[in-house]
């Protein structure tokens, strides 16, 4: 709870908000508001000393026009029924927004994953996968599930196997669940997929110089200024390819301090400084910074949260500088934040649009365990020979011969280029549908409103063709 609202509170609010904009029959938006189903388990876990516990879990599917449903599972000892069904609302949303052909779920363990041996986390994570079995809310074609806070791919590897021990068979029951790792039928490409789909959308933004001029900016990314909270999965690797794409990382906050420098800050030795010295403070050149939330405050062109929700609050919202805030981790900015951000002409890049880089990066593993081959397998070297031929081709007709190195850049391309050309690809048409229901909107919504307009149009078509509703 920030600023007097929960997640769930939150999430409606955007959904009244964008409906408002759209033209459908309350009844059709109160069908695609509401959560479909929702499982609510607990089951004994036996624990290694002997002892019994029992342990809370959910799942919630919240919307079914599409199906398979989608979204992680969560460990944690905050997760609560009203955040699982707010975190599946929003995968809805998200997967819309991408054209990702999938309704949203999320799944919560009510556990401090600390507190719990390996073992003792197998057990629950196989406990959790049979009692999906057990109610149909798991399967390549009814819901698949994924990592989320605490989870990772070594947990989906034990739901993916308890899955198929159950499943009798199917011969497709290894795209139960997704974020596997590569070896039991994961998908390269996704551990940074999501960093990736933040520098593509951020790209995608900044490429509109009318939209650039009006924060007082160049059109491009190149040169600008970035503050970056938290160092994992996420900002990471959004921080290493902004940096190759000639953005300047003048802080990176963690949840033990920041550092800065004006001049800007090398990412990947900051990550191995702090492998190196368990922290990212000390870093040569750069000046530490506490507490670590005032971070956000410093004086920048992009302001990228990638930690935690609530981190832009009512308290804090006025001494934010930056001219764009790029929400690449969920929720990070409350509803009242948001609103104030927005009076003082501060562009915010929705969660629901920017961080969609796993999510889709999820449905393409999902299409590869399906089709039961790697992408590229088949047309790798046949393209790679064909264009070999055209150089020849081109050396025989021009009589100008083509360097050796530059012969050896021509070749096919394998399952992560097919990966992330196709992630680039799915963000930039999602931001040009995002940002022409904002032009149509002519100022009266933000971009995180017109992203949720966007969703609610695509799901209401999916449900007018079925003839549901008028
Ligand atoms: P992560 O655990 O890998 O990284 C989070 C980082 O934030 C860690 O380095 C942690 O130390 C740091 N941190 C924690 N508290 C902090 C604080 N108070 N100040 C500064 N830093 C702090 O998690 P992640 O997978 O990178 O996810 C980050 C956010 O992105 C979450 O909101 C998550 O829901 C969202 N997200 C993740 C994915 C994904 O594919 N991983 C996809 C969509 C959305």
């Amino acid at each position: 709870m920030h600023d007097g609202s929960s997640l769930l509170d939150q999430v409606n609010q955007s959904f009244a908000k964008a409906a408002a904009f759209t033209d459908h029959e309350p009844d059709l938006l109160a069908q695609i508001e509401c959560c479909n189903a929702v499982y609510r388990m607990s089951f004994p876990l036996q624990r290694d000393d002997g002892t019994i516990e029992v342990i809370q879990a959910w799942r919630a599917e919240h919307s079914h026009h599409k199906l398979p449903t989608k979204g992680g599972i969560r460990y944690s000892p905050d997760v609560s029924e009203d955040d699982v069904m707010a975190l599946a609302a929003l995968m809805t949303y998200k997967c819309a927004i991408v054209d990702v052909p999938f309704g949203g779920a999320k799944g919560g363990i009510k556990i401090d994953r600390s507190r719990y041996s390996d073992h003792e986390l197998e057990r629950i994570t196989r406990r959790y996968t049979s009692e999906l079995v057990r109610k149909g809310f798991i399967g390549p074609g009814v819901d698949v599930p994924a990592p989320d806070y605490g989870s990772s791919s070594r947990e989906m590897s034990w739901i993916a196997d308890t899955y198929i021990a159950m499943a009798g068979g199917d011969v497709d029951a290894l795209a139960c669940v997704t974020g596997k790792p590569v070896a039991q039928g994961g998908i390269r490409g996704r551990t940074e997929a999501t960093g990736r789909g933040v520098f593509y959308g951020l790209r995608a933004v900044c490429s509109y110089a009318d939209d650039m001029k009006a924060l007082g900016l160049q059109e491009g990314l190149r040169g600008k200024t970035a503050v970056i909270q938290g160092l994992g999965n996420v900002g990471y690797y959004a921080a290493l390819f902004l940096e190759e794409g000639g953005v300047v990382i003048i802080a990176i906050a963690e949840y033990d301090g920041a550092i800065v420098n004006p001049a800007g800050l090398n990412v990947a030795d900051v990550a191995e400084h702090r492998v190196k010295t368990g922290s990212i403070l000390g870093f040569p050149g750069a000046e530490d910074l506490q507490p670590s939330i005032r971070a956000l405050e410093l004086d920048c062109d992009i302001l990228i949260p990638a930690a935690l929700e609530n981190q832009i609050t009512s308290e804090n919202v006025t001494r934010i500088r930056a001219k764009i805030v790029a929400e690449a981790a969920n929720a990070p900015t409350t509803p009242e934040a948001s609103r104030a951000l927005g009076e003082a002409g501060t562009l915010i890049i929705p969660d629901a649009y920017l961080n969609a880089g796993g999510v889709t990066v999820s449905y393409f593993e999902w299409l590869k365990n399906l089709s039961h081959v790697r992408f590229g397998r088949l047309e790798k070297r046949f393209e790679e020979v064909s264009n070999r031929k055209i150089l020849d081709l081109m050396e025989g007709t021009t009589g100008v011969s083509i360097p050796d190195k530059d012969r050896e850049q021509v070749r096919g391309p394998g399952e992560e280029d097919l990966v992330n050309s196709g992630l680039e690809e799915t963000m930039i048409v999602a931001y040009r549908e995002i940002h022409e229901i904002h032009r149509r909107l002519d100022g009266k919504a933000d971009l995180r409103v017109a992203a949720l307009v966007s969703a609610i149009d695509k799901i209401a078509v999916t449900y007018e063709n079925m003839g549901i509703f008028p």
